[in-house]
């Protein structure tokens, strides 16, 4: 299941960030998902919860935030959001209009932030 190797990474980054900052209680996670990733969110937290369960972080939130994937077009500047991996431009009809990825094209498919009642936030990236 894709999801279950994804929530793993996420708790071996979560686990590492924590480990560098000694005392620190993490008690959530915030995960944002880019739209076109194929990830499904319920099935992501699903595989979280069974693999924390009974561990330190057995009482972790986390939080699904989905990421509207955005495309410029390269014909008419158009940005549009892509909706059901449709990416030519509503505007002009160009197929594969755009002239970057996205805005931030290097931003990660996951992104998640810990958050604990004495640090103000940490926040790192978990890759697949
Ligand atoms: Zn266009």
């Amino acid at each position: 299941m894709h999801e279950f190797a994804i929530a793993r990474s996420v708790l071996a980054a979560v686990r590492a960030e924590a480990e560098l900052r000694p005392g620190t209680r993490v008690s959530k996670i915030g995960l944002r998902i880019g739209d076109l990733a194929g990830l499904d969110a319920d099935a992501l937290s699903f595989c979280f919860e069974a693999l924390t369960k009974g561990t330190d972080f057995g009482s972790v939130t986390l939080e699904i935030e989905r990421k509207p994937r955005r495309q410029g077009c390269s014909r008419c500047s158009k940005e549009f959001v892509v909706v059901n991996y449709e990416t030519s431009c509503p505007a002009c009809g160009r197929r594969r209009p755009f002239f970057s990825a996205e805005m931030n094209s290097n931003s990660p498919i996951l992104r998640w932030r810990s958050y604990d009642a004495d640090s103000p936030r940490t926040e790192g990236l978990a890759r697949e």
